[in-house]
This record gives structure tokens, C-alpha cells and sequence, in this order.
């Protein structure tokens, strides 16, 4: 890739001096894997960044792409409207879990987080509970980089750039056991839930207008939650009149093997969900917010007007709105909702097939999601960046976040993909850990 000029792009959550005197360069992408610069196939055992749920390259959605640029390559969506957002956000209810109605588009999973903290504020406002202001995020959750995602958000090197954020937010404890190497769901410890409670009797319920967590810890380190949290969450909230919001950025569209959402499968409904990557198999940038009818009809209880004042140019894309309605077809043609819970048990086997080897000091996921977390060698991060380098050079491409290395393969992965990436890490932490 000599002619490749790297200088001007100033690459997102990247150490850029490092990665441009030794970049990694991904020059197409095919099924399960993504092609480096020399041709080669490297098998994608993150779904690109937690996205390509169908595998890549899809020519459904690209043709539907390229068919909607060409009959209808924007219209606004304030104060006018095209079919798009309309049949997309019917489509999406009938997958969402039920009470769910209504639909409001974004771009992105940040814009969808901070699109789901401002209706429930404004929700609470309608309802006359102007009071109801805090919003209540966890440590260890990634809700994304806007202002509001950022400050609900609780990974440190994330906010600590950006001054005091948002005000009137306090966290929940990361609900991370103290039990390693346990396959799906942590025992119960209603230490982590209880604090909700803490938290309302510290600041009174009054002023509390939502809690927001990702059912699945992703990026923080792929926790999945401990037995009865969510349902612990779901009681208190509902005691003190404050909303759930499920983050489902990651979640979302067959990732937990429970269905279409984490919410219907891990059987605890929260009020708002927010989406995004898989709802187009990441090909075009969207985002969406789902809301229960309550939520929806209290805005609609007002006198007539615009009744939430929020929006972006492209909600409701055609093109994304396009690319989201095929991606919708395959995901139902191929059944590929239930497919991480068939797959779940052949990825959990190559996950804890490192279980007890020296240099791992945890290993933990549940349905398609999955984390390998390495002992520190040097400063934090280094033995996890090493391992993800090293797969990479070796044909796989990992994630890593702090030294854990995550896994989220796209849902069509089948046991030969499994077999190389346990095969690869296997090589790479040999060497580094000196098995
Ligand atoms: N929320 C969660 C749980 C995420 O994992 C992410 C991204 O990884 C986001 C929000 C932000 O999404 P985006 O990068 O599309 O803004």
C-alpha cells in the first residue's frame, strides 16, 4: 500500500503515530472475513467493529443501496416524509419485544443513546415531572461518545479528555463478579442492583428520569449481566417511576442468541432500547430508538404540534432505511436471530479452551459475544494490543480493550472460522506467555 498517504486522516480511538509507522489496512471484505493488504483472507471474529452481523459483502443490500440512490437519494424527514423510515419502522416493531410501537431514526449509536436520554427527559416533562432530571449510567458502560453518552458512560480514559459533562449524572457499580471463567450468566449478587436503590435515596426518586445500561457490557470488556440484575433494575425502576433504557448498540439484531433483541430474550423489558450497527449489517450508518406506546402516546397527549423537538438531516435515510429493510430480509430469511444461540455452545467451547492457560486470567460471554481477558505484561493495554497485533499479522482480526480481547464474529460463523481463531490465539499467546 505504498501509495497510500496516511497523514491527513486522524483516525478515531487510535494511538495514530503508533498505527501509521505500522498500519493494518483492510482493502476489501468477503462472508467471514475482511482482506488484508496483501490479498489475504483474515477471519473477522469481530463482525468489523461489533456490526457486519451477516458477513460482508451482501448483495442484497447493495443492491437495494445502489436502486435507492438512483430512484430516490434523499428527502427530509421534518415536516415531509417518503416510504422509507415508515415501512422501516413497522418492520422493526414487529421484531421488537411487544409494547414496543414506535420508532425514531438516527444515524449512529451514539446519536441513538443521546436520542433515548432526551426522550426520556422530555417524556417526564410531558408527564409533569419536570423534577426528573438525572440520568443514572454504570461504570464500565460505553454509551458511545456524544455529550450525553459520554457522561452516562463509565470507562475512564473516555471522559477524563473532556471536562465535567453533563450535569445531574451519577453511575451504577460495574455489576462485575467476583466468580471468573463463568460461561453466560455470573451467579446472582444483588449488591449490584441494590445500589440503584442507594442512589434514588440519595438524590430522591423525584429527580431521577432514567437509568441506562447495555444488557451486555460490550466494549467495557464483554460482561454479561449476573443472574436476576436486570430483573432487580426492572423492579426498582418501576417502583420509582423511573425508565429503563436498554443500550442494544451491540446487543441488538442476534447478538446474545435470544432472539432479535437481548430484551425480549433475556426476558426483562425496559421502556426505551436504542440500535444501530447491525440494523443495516453496518453497510450504511444508522441508528434507531424504540419506545413503548406509554411513552410514545404521552407525547401525543399534548395540544397539536411538533411534540419532540430533536432531529438529524438524515433520520429516516432512504438509503439506510433501504439497507436496513434488506438487512431485515436476511435476518429472517436465514433465521439468523436464533442463530447466535445455536452457535453459542461451539463459541463458548473455542473461548474456554483457554481457560486455565497461563497468562489468562478470565474468560467470559454468552451467545455470540465473548472476551478473553490476558495478565498485564508492561503498561495497561500492552499484552492485549500484542495479542490483537499478532492475530491480526496471523490472519484473524480480534478487538482489544484494555487487555481483554473481545470476540463478536458475524452470526453466519460456522465451526472451521471457530477452529482458526482458536487456532491463531493459540500460537499468539503461546508465544507471548511462553506456554
Ligand atoms: N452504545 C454501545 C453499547 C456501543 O457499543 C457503541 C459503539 O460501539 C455505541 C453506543 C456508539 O455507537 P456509534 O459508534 O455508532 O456511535
Amino acid at each position: 500500500m505504498t501509495e497510500l498517504n496516511l497523514d491527513a486522516f486522524w483516525m478515531p480511538f487510535t494511538a495514530n503515530r503508533v498505527f501509521k509507522a505500522a498500519p493494518r489496512i483492510v482493502t476489501g471484505a468477503h462472508d467471514m472475513y475482511v482482506v488484508n493488504e496483501r490479498g489475504e483472507d483474515v477471519v473477522d471474529a469481530m463482525a468489523g467493529l461489533w456490526c457486519v452481523n451477516l458477513g460482508h459483502g451482501r448483495p442484497e443490500i447493495a443492491d437495494a443501496v445502489r436502486d435507492t440512490l438512483l430512484h430516490l437519494d434523499y428527502a427530509p424527514t421534518f415536516q415531509m416524509g417518503h416510504p422509507g423510515p415508515f415501512r422501516l419502522a413497522e418492520r422493526l416493531v414487529s421484531v421488537l419485544p411487544d409494547g414496543f410501537s414506535h420508532v425514531f431514526f438516527t444515524n449512529s449509536g451514539s446519536e441513538s443513546v443521546d436520542t433515548a436520554l432526551k426522550i426520556a427527559l422530555a417524556y417526564q416533562q410531558v408527564c409533569g415531572e419536570g423534577s426528573r432530571t438525572r440520568l443514572i449510567g454504570r461504570e464500565k458502560g460505553y454509551h458511545g461518545t456524544n455529550f450525553g453518552g459520554t457522561s452516562v458512560g463509565g470507562i475512564m480514559r473516555n471522559r477524563q479528555q473532556f471536562g465535567p459533562l453533563l450535569p445531574g449524572i451519577d453511575h451504577l457499580p460495574a455489576a462485575v463478579s467476583r466468580e471468573r471463567f463463568v460461561r453466560g450468566f455470573p451467579p446472582a449478587d444483588p449488591f449490584f442492583a441494590d445500589e440503584l436503590e442507594r442512589i434514588v435515596s440519595l438524590h430522591g426518586p423525584r429527580t431521577i428520569a432514567a437509568v441506562i445500561v447495555e444488557p451486555v457490557v460490550g466494549s467495557g470488556g464483554v460482561y454479561p449481566p449476573p443472574l436476576g440484575y436486570l430483573e432487580r433494575l426492572r423492579e426498582i425502576t418501576q417502583a420509582h417511576g423511573i425508565l429503563l433504557v436498554y443500550d442494544e448498540v451491540i446487543t441488538g439484531f442476534g447478538r446474545t442468541g435470544t432472539g432479535a433483541f437481548a430484551a425480549s430474550g433475556f426476558g426483562v423489558a425496559p421502556d426505551i432500547i436504542a440500535m444501530a450497527k447491525g440494523i443495516t449489517n453496518g453497510a450504511i450508518p444508522m441508528g434507531a430508538v424504540a419506545v413503548r406506546r406509554e411513552i410514545h402516546d404521552a407525547f401525543m397527549a399534548e395540544p397539536d404540534g411538533i411534540e419532540l423537538f430533536h432531529g438529524y438531516t438524515y433520520s429516516g435515510h432512504p438509503v439506510a432505511c433501504a439497507a436496513a429493510l434488506a438487512a431485515l430480509d436476511i435476518y429472517e430469511r436465514e433465521d439468523l436471530f436464533a442463530r447466535a444461540g445455536r452457535m453459542e455452545s461451539a463459541f463458548q467451547d473455542m473461548l474456554f479452551s483457554f481457560a486455565g492457560k497461563p497468562g489468562v486470567v478470565d474468560v467470559r460471554g454468552v451467545g455470540l459475544m465473548g472476551a478473553i481477558e490476558l495478565a498485564p505484561q508492561g503498561a495497561a493495554g500492552a499484552a492485549g494490543m500484542n495479542a490483537f497485533v499478532a492475530a491480526w499479522n496471523a490472519g484473524v482480526m480480534g478487538r482489544v480493550t484494555g487487555d481483554t480481547l473481545a470476540f463478536s464474529p458475524p452470526l453466519i460463523v460456522e465451526q472451521q472460522h471457530l477452529d482458526r481463531i482458536r487456532e491463531v490465539f493459540e500460537e499468539v499467546l503461546a508465544e507471548q506467555y511462553d506456554w
